[in-house]
Parts: C-alpha cells; structure tokens; sequence
C-alpha cells in the first residue's frame, strides 16, 4: 500500500500501468476483522501493487479504526464486520 501524488504516474514498483478500481481490503486487530470494499484506488495492471490518493491511505486506515471500536462496543467479535461504500 503506497501514496502517489497523481493518477498519471506508472507504478513505482514495475513502471506498469494503474488502472482505477474498487477494492476490498481487510483489517485485523486484536483477534477482530473488518472489511472494507468497494474502495476507489490506482491498481497496477502487472504487478498487483494498491496505490491510494494522497490522503486516501489515511481515510481509509480511519475507517477501519471506526469499525474496530463498533466491532468492540457492539461485541461483534466473533463476527465479521462489513463496510461498503456504496
Ligand atoms: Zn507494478
């Protein structure tokens, strides 16, 4: 997971294309996961790397905190939580 600052840029790793895609990514803290999908990010076509907006990394790492802290309050633990962006 890498920052860029424009959506022209090759990727960094392997110089190939960035397509614009929807994304799922999950997150595992303390035994409880969450998953957020349908996040817009740069995908590289070769090599598979994610790169987000500047400032996306962030929000989205945010988001996944939320959800952690519902996870816990709500005792979701032995559950999977879902976020979609719709
Ligand atoms: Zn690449």
């Amino acid at each position: 997971m890498r920052k860029i600052d424009t959506s022209k840029e090759p990727c960094s790793e392997c110089g190939g294309r960035l397509e614009r895609k929807h994304i799922a990514q999950e997150f595992e803290r303390e035994g409880v996961k969450v998953k957020l999908s349908g996040i817009a990010a740069l995908v590289c076509t070769d090599c598979g790397e994610i790169y987000f907006q500047p400032g996306g990394a962030d929000k989205v790492a945010a988001a996944a905190n939320s959800l952690f802290n519902l996870a816990v309050v709500e005792k979701q633990h032995k559950r999977s939580l879902n976020a979609q962006i719709c």
